[in-house]
């Protein structure tokens, strides 16, 4: 855990935020700005600063895209279409560095992304 860091505080229930899933690994709750009717963020519980630091993480890699997978279903997206995204560094617009999948849907989505 990083004490300066927001999502190790979520994902810790430190925040208060209500987690809409958890597991020993894994974490997720709804998007403070949502995008989308469905804004959900899926994290690792252990601090990792981004997607490029997975590589060597494969069952942890496994288990965040499992959860977005079973998260979708859940909120009825499973036939009407989602869509994951995960920012890597700042330029593709990363701008909290605990690595988060959002899962996006309930609305008609665009390509290519901005
Ligand atoms: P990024 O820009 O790093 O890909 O995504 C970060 C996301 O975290 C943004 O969509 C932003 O709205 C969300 N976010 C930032 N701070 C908080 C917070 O304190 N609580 C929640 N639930 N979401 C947050
Ligand atoms: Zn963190």
């Amino acid at each position: 855990m990083v004490a300066d860091c927001i999502f190790c505080k979520i994902a810790s229930g430190k925040m208060g935020t209500p987690l809409v899933y958890q597991d020993d690994m894994v974490a997720a709750f709804r998007d403070i700005n949502p995008q989308a009717p469905v804004h959900i963020l899926v994290v690792p519980k252990r601090h990792i600063e981004k997607l490029n630091d997975l590589e060597k993480e494969e069952t942890l890699t496994a288990g965040l895209l499992r959860v977005c997978i079973l998260l979708a279903r859940q909120e009825g997206l499973a036939d009407d279409g989602y869509r994951l995204v995960a920012n890597c560094g700042a330029k593709a617009g990363q701008s909290v560095f605990h690595v988060h999948v959002h899962l996006l849907g309930g609305r008609p989505m665009q390509w290519p992304p901005g």
